[in-house]
């Protein structure tokens, strides 16, 4: 018996939220009187996946089957399927991510696995029943759903929980998948990995934008910004619908859910399907030019007024305070 999270890493270290995940995973574990397993996908080397061990895995196996390098959806479920029967795991652990949208659903489908996907609060096991709480409405309320299945699936909204490493170490071992039943349907073109030292769901601090910029020739305002405060860049939806920023930095609903300590949006309405992915920010900073624009709303602190003017003022004052504090 134990419980299996999948964990990813990223340039050989294992990502914020899968760490996130691995405490979630822990915390189920301890309830239940059993152990974590991660399972990871690559050739990501032991010092990395330490950090495993670190959040709590007992266990790391590490898969490195050629037909998994492209992170092929329907390849991924049947090696995670494979691992979990052999670990025995009752519990299935991701982070909400790309990984999580497209494997944990057909995973749970192939286990009989109740599933909910982006719970936001540890899960509560009374016997057979677990109960586990997520975000509905876009984020306006929560709802406990309760799972009645053996196996359950999970996946872990990020930034719900903070990470906590202790002295943990995991035993790290290959663990040899049997893919020759997968012929996937679907071809792999092209891999187009996020760019940038930040990525955008482990940022603390993220500067986001929206059609207010008016084009993408603009957005080196949003860059300056964000390099002062070391922080990520995001956008709204039609902004990378139209090509003006990529894909992996779309937040919102259909985009992705974050919850940094720091969330500035400038030139963004503040539509329910944005705020549904930004909410849980801890302080949102908002500039519109529009004093009734929506987000205000949602504003910790909101400045009315055009962002071509502000945003550069907001980071000569940065720079400023940065010389004179050295
Ligand atoms: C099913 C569905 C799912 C969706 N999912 C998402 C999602 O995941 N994420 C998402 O973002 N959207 C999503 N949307 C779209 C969403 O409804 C909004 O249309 C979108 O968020 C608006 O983007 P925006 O705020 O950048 O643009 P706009 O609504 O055009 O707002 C631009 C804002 O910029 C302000 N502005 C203009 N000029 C300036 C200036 N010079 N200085 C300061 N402010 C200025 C304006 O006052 C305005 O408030 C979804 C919609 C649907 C129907």
């Amino acid at each position: 018996m134990s419980v299996l999270i999948y964990a990813e890493v990223s340039k050989n270290k294992v990502k914020k939220s899968s760490l996130e995940a691995t405490n979630y995973a822990s915390n189920i574990a301890k309830n239940t009187n059993t152990t974590v397993t991660a399972v990871v996908v690559g050739n990501a080397d032991n010092t990395a996946l330490a950090e495993l061990g670190k959040a709590g895995a007992n266990k790391v196996l590490r898969l490195t089957d050629a037909k998994l390098a492209n992170h092929d959806s329907q390849a991924m479920t049947v090696a995670i399927e494979q691992v979990a029967k052999a670990e025995g795991a009752s519990f299935i652990i991701f982070s909400h991510d790309f990984t999580a949208k497209a494997v944990a659903p057909r995973l749970a489908a192939r286990m009989r696995a109740g599933y909910v996907p982006a719970a936001v609060g540890n899960p509560i096991i009374t016997g057979d029943i677990t109960t586990v709480r997520k975000n509905v409405f876009s984020g306006k309320a929560t709802a406990d759903y309760i799972i009645h299945t053996a196996n359950k699936v999970i996946s872990l909204l990020p930034n719900t929980f903070a990470v906590t490493l202790a002295d943990g170490n995991a035993e790290v071992s290959d663990f040899a998948v049997d893919l020759s039943s997968v012929a996937p349907r679907i071809t792999v073109k092209e891999v187009k990995k996020s760019e940038g030292e930040l990525l955008l769901p482990d940022a603390e601090l993220v500067v986001s934008a929206g059609r207010g910029m008016k084009g993408p020739e603009n957005w080196g305002i949003i860059e300056d910004l964000a390099r002062e405060f070391g922080a990520a860049t995001a956008c709204s939806r039609p902004v990378s619908d139209i090509g003006w920023r990529p894909h992996h930095e779309h937040v919102g609903q259909t985009g992705i859910a974050i919850r940094p300590n720091l969330y500035i949006a400038i030139g963004i309405s503040g539509a329910i399907q944005h705020l549904a992915g930004v909410n849980g920010s801890k302080t949102i900073v908002v500039i519109n030019k529009d004093p009734e624009a929506p987000f205000f709303k949602a504003a910790d602190y909101g400045i009315v007024g055009d962002a071509f003017e502000i945003v550069p003022k907001i980071t000569a004052a940065l720079k400023a305070f940065k010389a004179a504090s050295h």
